[in-house]
């Protein structure tokens, strides 16, 4: 089995489509960003403030969603998975440790760190030996009793962290866990973290605090909602792993003062000095990097639905597809530049009133001499005439499940669908294979 735990595959996030207008086209929360987290892993990510650190948190634990992109939790893609599963998802692998603790002033400490196990079918004999348990590894057993209010800020940190541990979660996520403490309370938090990572939690770790950050394996500097560049620890010192993250740091503070065009002159001209040529150092390439666009097909002449008022239009003609990409800018496909056409469907959960159930949207991939655009088209109805426009000149067609076929055979968007729903397992393993 394979020991991924998450996997982020190209995302990007723009919170508000308006705030393009007030932001300028190269606002992104976050762009195009791949992201693995296995077993084992201890990943720390830094980044100026705004930079998205908060928002990839968000999206990887599945607290928020993806504007496109892909990410999946234990093999599952989260817009598979229904609220439920979701849930469950969370409660069973996630720990969370933020900047304030978020201890509930109201209950005291052991009530607090018992709060997750009490809402599911736990006996009470043994949330009390769990909270002991975990109480006196993080050696705060004194404090059970106290409200939080009456703790330092160490020992709340530490409550937290037991509170985030109890359900042995397999990650942790901490959004700058020692951000309030002092720097032996900080680093007492961290080799309790390190301590964790050694027995098999795997953890996800944002700071700006590069001393922190260097008890990770590995770093990630994250700028403009794109990660920039990953250090791997490997097996140099923890001393060394620090110079090579404060360098990151410290040369991006630099750029942003002077000239972010010196950006490619530092990166290729930087070499790891002796002392630390153990850390190995990757520079992240966005420029052949793309994503898959969520739009809904128009066909000259036709009136725009409902439906498709909702949604981003991709404007079919004879000659040309036309479209705005999610970054709003326009863009025109001339349909004699294509040459290779991928079908395939994708399903994608929804959640209808009382009833939720799979919507099969057909994705397309679109290769020109210079490019591949792809889609996924929310058109549930018919799209043969989309079809028919691509078959037309001498464009390849990859259809390995008979799209074209199923949508000639089943017109009517019903007994499709329900023949996509049965068939969509057997569809997949096709297209994998
Ligand atoms: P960081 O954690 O690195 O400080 P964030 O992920 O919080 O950065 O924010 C990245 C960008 O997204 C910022 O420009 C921020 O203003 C914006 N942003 C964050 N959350 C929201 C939200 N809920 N709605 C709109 N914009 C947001």
């Amino acid at each position: 089995m394979s020991n991924i735990l998450i996997e982020a595959n190209n995302i990007s996030k723009i919170y508000d489509r308006d705030i393009f207008f007030k932001r300028g086209t190269n606002f992104r929360a976050l762009n195009m960003v791949d992201f693995v987290l296995k077993e084992h892993d201890f990943i720390a990510i830094m980044g100026p403030s705004g930079s998205g650190k908060s928002t990839l948190l968000h999206c990887l634990s599945s607290l928020d969603q993806v504007t496109t992109g892909t990410v999946k939790v234990l093999g599952d893609l989260v817009n598979d998975l229904n609220d439920f599963k979701l849930s469950a998802f969370r409660y069973k692998y996630l720990g969370f440790v933020f900047q304030n603790h978020n201890l509930i002033s109201t209950l005291s400490i052991f009530d607090n760190i018992a709060t997750p196990i009490m809402l599911a079918k736990v006996s009470a004999k043994e949330i009390i030996e769990r909270v002991n348990k975990v109480a006196q590894r993080l050696n705060i057993h004194h404090i059970l009793d106290k409200l939080p209010e009456e703790c330092s800020g160490g020992e709340k940190q530490r409550a937290a962290i037991a509170r985030a541990i109890i359900n042995n979660p397999k990650i942790i996520i901490c959004d700058e866990p020692t951000g309030n403490l002092d720097s032996k309370n900080s680093h007492e938090v961290l080799n309790l973290l390190s301590q964790l990572n050694k027995e098999g939690t795997a953890i996800i770790l944002v700071t700006h605090d590069s001393m922190i950050a260097s008890y990770a394996k590995t770093f990630m500097y994250i700028r403009d909602g794109s990660i920039k560049t990953v250090l791997h620890r490997n097996n140099s010192s923890q001393v060394a792993f620090f110079k090579e993250i404060n360098k990151i740091t410290t040369e991006d503070s630099l750029l942003k003062l002077f000239n972010n065009e010196d950006e490619k002159t530092l990166n290729k001209n930087e070499a790891i000095n002796e002392s630390n040529k153990n850390v190995i150092k990757e520079n992240i390439d966005y420029s052949s990097k793309k994503t898959r666009e969520d739009v809904y097909a128009v066909f000259k002449n036709r009136q725009i639905s409902l439906e498709a008022k909702k949604c981003r239009l991709l404007y079919v003609n004879e000659d040309k597809l036309e479209y705005d990409n999610i970054f709003h800018e326009h863009r025109i496909i001339f349909i004699e530049s294509i040459k290779e056409v991928t079908l395939s469907f994708v399903a994608v959960f929804k959640l209808l009133g009382v009833f939720s159930e799979y919507i099969y949207n057909v994705a397309i991939d679109l290769k020109t001499d210079d490019d591949i655009y792809q889609f996924k088209l929310e058109n549930i109805d018919d799209l043969s005439e989309l079809f028919e426009i691509l078959n037309k000149d001498s464009i390849v067609i990859n259809d390995p499940i008979g799209i074209q076929e199923i949508y000639k055979k089943y017109p009517d968007y019903l007994t499709r669908h329900r023949y996509i729903q049965r068939n969509y397992k057997k569809f997949k393993k096709k297209i994998n294979n």
